[in-house]
């Protein structure tokens, strides 16, 4: 049985334990594991046998040793935990109990890649249809090909992020292949004395409906707009010539509610759509689409943005020609990050500009930057639940989410030495040939492989590698190199340091509080590049040679500096992206 396996059972066993009264349940525990890893129904003895013995050596604890082992071991199991506590404390759907089946959605447009701000509409949609059993849709609006134009590697990074966020969708739909529903039902739509096509100009309809009068076309029989209609279809009218409008209240106070537009003509010599091309020449409005898709999937609660309050009061008047029920919403706040770059169009302009050098750029707030800068999904979904499914907006701070991740992080990460700005550090006196030390990956996790460093003394001199700044700060002090020995009169000449050896006891350094110091040897490093903020600028340096074991995507953390996720390798160096302090 693999040490991981091994860990996992600890895991849930802890948590079952706590659960229920420091008692755990080898029959619970089997079913989180399995669940976790289908694969080991094949060893299912051993692992039965293995539960029973650490449930055994866990029972005898109190429930405060457990917590506390839980705490150390599996900190991020307790986010979860926490996570898993609050999302039964979102509130309840309204009106949940009416329906059969609880369905939600989350709509992007796949003009732009999904960002911290799209987090909430995602994770709360998604975990509300799990809270109830129900189904989970993913719809791409991607119906103006003029303005919103969608681009085809977009589907496939929302796909991506939504994946990474763990929030998988049951039922997928690409409006661009709706087309024919959406005519079908304009069509009824004027039928009923609903809509109407208005040929008016822009400006003539826009005084006109101002000052809450109708438009000439407004009264016209419903043959002469089923005419229209048809006008629009086969390409007799062109771009603005004609418009399909919803009748609404012509004195609803918001004048951007009355008769608003619901089809349109683009002209698809000049505005071909990139999965349709030149197919179709009338498209959907987004309120149109989106009305007539949330009644044709049956979705229950359109859980949205705050900014949408508006097109809920117009989609309204659609269904009510039309006769459907309109689904449940819930509207939220923007959820904003202090200094992030969220909105879609600078991104766009960023990177047109090459200001970012991509849609992972890690000054951008998107799921994709914040993936490879080692931000973990249950640090988003920690915050989310943190900010609820109030209608005010949230601004929410760096610090908030670096702190979520890293509790989750801190746990995970190996730790490793590497020097940044350094100096050649010599110590003297040592009666030895060789020393060969052996340091933990992490300290609260003894089991996982040693770093190993055999380190060559010549002359009773140790030459090692040490950050310059460390020398500046400690100079004439005794100062203890991590994991090795205690050095006295360090100090500086020219561009190297010098200091004698003083003791190997961990014991003296303590009593005498002696600052820590991470060090290299002098040979056999890796070089290292750490992308900070710009990904041209990267800082390099020399990290230990066990860091090479990391696969990429792996978070370790450089000790006394940051956290950083391994992002692939140039040439001999290994990249890495800055996660946080
Ligand atoms: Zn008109």
């Amino acid at each position: 049985m693999t040490s991981y396996i091994e860990k996992l059972i600890r895991k849930y066993v802890l948590l079952n334990a706590i659960k229920h009264d420091g008692k755990p349940s080898v029959k619970a525990v089997i079913g989180k594991v399995i669940a976790e890893n289908p694969e080991l129904k094949r060893s299912i003895k051993e692992v039965l046998n293995k539960v029973e013995e650490i449930c055994n050596v866990i029972s005898k604890l109190s429930i405060e040793e457990q917590e506390e082992m839980l705490r150390r071991e599996f900190p991020e199991a307790l986010i979860e935990k926490r996570v898993r506590e609050e999302e039964k404390r979102l509130p309840p759907l309204p009106n949940a109990d009416k329906y059969e089946e609880i369905r939600t959605r989350f709509a992007p447009n796949p003009d732009s890649v999904l960002h911290l701000g799209s987090a909430r509409a995602i994770i709360l949609s998604h975990d509300y249809a799990r809270m109830y059993d129900g189904k989970f849709i993913l719809r791409f609006e991607d119906t103006d090909p003029r303005l919103k134009k969608a681009n085809l590697i977009f589907y496939d990074y929302i796909r991506e992020d939504l994946k990474w966020l763990n929030c998988k969708w049951d039922e997928e739909y690409i409006q661009s292949d709706r087309l024919e529903l959406y005519y079908k039902v304009a069509r009824e739509l004027i039928e009923r004395g609903g809509g109407y096509v208005c040929t008016c100009s822009r400006d003539k309809f826009r005084k006109l409906i101002a000052s809450s009068k109708p438009c000439p076309c407004r009264s016209l029989s419903i043959g002469m707009h089923l005419d229209r209609w048809e006008k629009m279809l086969n390409g007799t009218y062109d771009e603005e010539d004609a418009v399909l409008r919803v009748k609404t209240d012509l004195h609803h106070p918001n004048p951007a509610v009355r008769d608003w537009p619901a089809m349109r003509i683009i002209d698809p010599e000049k505005h071909p759509h990139p999965r349709k091309g030149k197919k179709y020449r009338v498209w959907p409005l987004y309120n149109m689409a989106a009305a007539i898709d949330d009644y044709y999937m049956r979705i229950t609660h359109i859980i949205r943005g705050q900014e949408h309050f508006v097109n809920t009061i117009r989609q309204k008047y659609l269904y009510k020609h039309m006769g459907w029920k309109y689904p449940e919403t819930i509207h939220y706040g923007r959820l904003m990050i202090e200094g992030g770059v969220l909105s879609k169009s600078k991104i766009e302009q960023g990177i047109r500009e090459g200001i970012y050098k991509g849609y992972d750029d890690p000054r951008l707030a998107t799921l994709r930057a914040l993936r490879r800068r080692g931000i973990q999904p249950e640090a988003i979904r920690a915050l989310v639940y943190s900010v609820g499914i109030k209608p005010s907006d949230a601004v929410i701070s760096w610090d908030n989410l670096l702190a979520y991740n890293r509790q989750i992080i801190d746990h995970k990460s190996n730790r490793y030495f590497a020097v940044f700005e350094y100096v050649p550090l010599t110590i003297t006196n040592l009666k030895q040939d060789r020393i060969k030390v052996e340091l933990d990956r992490h300290p609260q996790d003894r089991s996982r492989p040693k770093r190993v460093f055999e380190l060559n003394i010549v002359d009773g001199n140790l030459t090692l590698l040490v950050e310059k700044e460390d020398i500046t700060k400690f100079q004439g002090k005794l100062v203890r190199l991590i994991g090795l020995m205690n050095i006295k009169n360090l100090h500086a000449e020219g561009e190297s340091a010098f200091a004698e050896f003083d003791s190997f006891e961990l014991e003296k350094a303590k009593k005498l509080k002696a600052p820590l110091i991470h060090w290299l040897p002098k040979e056999g490093n890796v070089d290292i590049e750490v992308v900070i903020s710009d990904p041209d600028k990267p800082i390099s340096g020399k990290a230990e040679k066990s860091l090479v074991d990391e696969p990429i995507g792996a978070i370790v953390q450089f000790e006394r500096k940051f956290f950083a996720r391994v992002d692939g390798k140039r040439g001999e160096r290994i990249v890495l992206y800055y996660t946080s302090k």
